[in-house]
C-alpha cells in the first residue's frame, strides 16, 4: 500500500468497524470509493490483493453492499 492517505483511513475505519461504529461491508466500500479517487492508489500494483486481505481480515462480504451511502455520511467518517 503506496497511499499514505488510504493507510490513515483504514486504520481510522478499522478502529469503528472494532468499535461496532461501522459495519465492515461499508468500511469495504468506503476503501473502493477513495481508490477511484486516488491516483495513486489506482497506480498501486498490490493494492487489489491487500484490500482483499482487509476484507478477509474484517470478515466484509464478498458482495459490498449495494445500499446507498450518502456523501455527508462518508465525510463524517473520514473527519
Ligand atoms: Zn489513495
Amino acid at each position: 500500500m503506496q497511499c499514505k492517505r488510504l493507510r490513515i483511513l483504514i486504520r481510522d475505519w478499522f478502529l469503528k468497524v472494532r468499535e461496532d461504529a461501522l459495519a465492515p461491508a461499508r468500511m469495504m466500500e468506503f476503501i473502493q470509493r477513495h481508490i477511484r479517487q486516488c491516483e495513486m492508489c489506482q497506480q498501486d500494483p498490490d493494492l487489489p490483493q491487500e484490500v482483499e486481505k482487509i476484507r478477509e481480515f474484517i470478515r466484509a462480504p464478498e458482495i459490498p453492499s449495494q445500499e446507498e451511502v450518502p456523501e455527508s455520511k462518508e465525510e463524517e467518517a473520514l473527519a
